[in-house]
């Protein structure tokens, strides 16, 4: 038994904001932006969009103050801000902070006696602002996912199912201005969004289809893009989508849940956090699954871990055995653990980033 659902409406192409930006008329008359410092002023992304908006008579206000990572407090203060303003839509435009946080706002805006903690209540989420993604990076996906991950007062990171973007808009000459640690980091995210969602117990047919087109092109291209071949960079926003498409069905596995405290306590970018840990969660995989982990290996040339290496996804981290063992124990109690195949101990756990900070 299996659904497949993917109801975002996908535009991708050069200038595809000023050739299919116009659908977006439909959905009203006064939009907020939400986008990161400075990218989106640097990469002609924000132009193209209030050149759009103008064009079809859809008044704007820009937040452009999103942050990595984006916190509880950053989306409730901006909740705060705007509570008293009618939008009819929500852009997300940057990388998938900004567009996490255009959705969670989206929600805010709409049902204003929620706060961000109900975010996480399925219950409570019953309307929001139609939402319309723009990515600038090749990882997330985030452009065709219901997710929303937002880091709470503790410091963790914790995602929340929301709802689906109405519409995508995919213009990879936006990607073309990321550095190559940034062009590494996110193709990993997304190389790890179509491993997991490959090896996930929620895997589908259709998901598979798309996983493993998702893994090869990125196999071939992320290490040209990473070069700055235009068409590498390119082959790379289509492989994130399809990743994206694919995480929404299965969710991640606990390679992300292992990731993200290296993130939130070592600034470690997540796409690089969760990429250390992922061929490492496969060994223990193998347990249950060992065909489909050898599958993956094969497709990245014998093995995922060399070809991560290869990249220089490595690095060093200094972590304490405290830092260890609490970061142990939270991922094997996090909700990825039921669907990755194999068991995971607290101490199974901790080998896995024994392993992997030690390569
Ligand atoms: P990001 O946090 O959105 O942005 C990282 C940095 O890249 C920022 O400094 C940003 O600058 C810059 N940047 C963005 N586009 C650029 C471009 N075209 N050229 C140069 N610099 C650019 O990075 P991300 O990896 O895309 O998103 C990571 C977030 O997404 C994490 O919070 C992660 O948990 C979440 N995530 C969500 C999903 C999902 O399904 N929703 C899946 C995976 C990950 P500015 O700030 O100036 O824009
Ligand atoms: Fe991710």
């Amino acid at each position: 038994m299996w659904e497949f659902y993917m109801p975002t409406d996908v535009f991708f192409g050069d200038h595809i904001l000023s050739k299919r930006g116009p659908v977006m008329k439909i959905l009203g008359k006064r939009a907020l932006i939400v986008t990161g410092r400075t990218s989106s002023k640097k990469n002609g992304s924000l132009d193209d969009l209030t050149d759009l908006l103008e064009k079809l008579d859809i008044s704007y206000v820009v937040f452009d103050e999103v942050e990595e990572n984006p916190s509880f407090a950053s989306v409730e203060r901006a909740a705060e801000r705007f509570r008293d303003e009618d939008f009819d839509l929500v852009v997300g435009l940057g990388g998938g902070s900004p567009m996490d946080f255009a959705k969670a706002i989206s929600v805010l805006l709409k049902e204003k006696d929620l706060n961000v903690e109900d975010l996480y209540d399925s219950e409570k989420i019953r309307r929001w602002l139609p939402v319309v993604e723009i990515p600038t990076t090749a990882g997330t996906g985030s452009e065709v996912t219901p997710y929303s991950v937002l880091t709470d007062q503790e410091g963790n990171k914790r995602g929340c199912r929301l709802m689906f973007p109405v519409y995508a808009f995919l213009d990879p000459r936006y990607t073309y201005s990321m550095p190559e640690d940034l062009v590494l980091s996110t193709g990993v995210d997304a190389l790890s969004h179509a491993v997991e969602g490959f090896l996930s117990r929620r895997a589908t047919p259709p998901s598979d289809a798309l996983a493993l087109e998702a893994m090869k092109i990125i196999h071939k291209y992320l290490p040209k893009a990473m070069g700055g071949d235009e068409k590498a960079r390119r082959k790379m926003l289509i492989a994130s989508c399809l990743a994206g498409m694919v995480i929404a069905q299965t969710s991640t596995t606990l390679a992300h849940a292992m990731g993200y405290p290296l993130t939130t306590e070592k600034g470690i970018k997540h796409g690089r956090a969760t990429g250390m840990v992922l061929p490492f969660v496969m060994n223990v995989m193998r347990e249950e699954i060992p065909d489909r982990v050898d599958e993956v290996n094969r497709i990245f040339g014998k093995s995922l871990l060399n070809f991560l290496k290869d990249l220089g996804l490595y690095q060093r981290v200094e972590v304490s055995q405290e830092e260890l063992e609490r970061w142990s124990e939270k991922a094997s109690r996090a909700k990825h653990v039921s669907n990755t195949p194999g068991t995971f101990t607290k101490e199974k756990i901790l080998m896995i980033y024994r392993e992997a900070l030690s390569v």
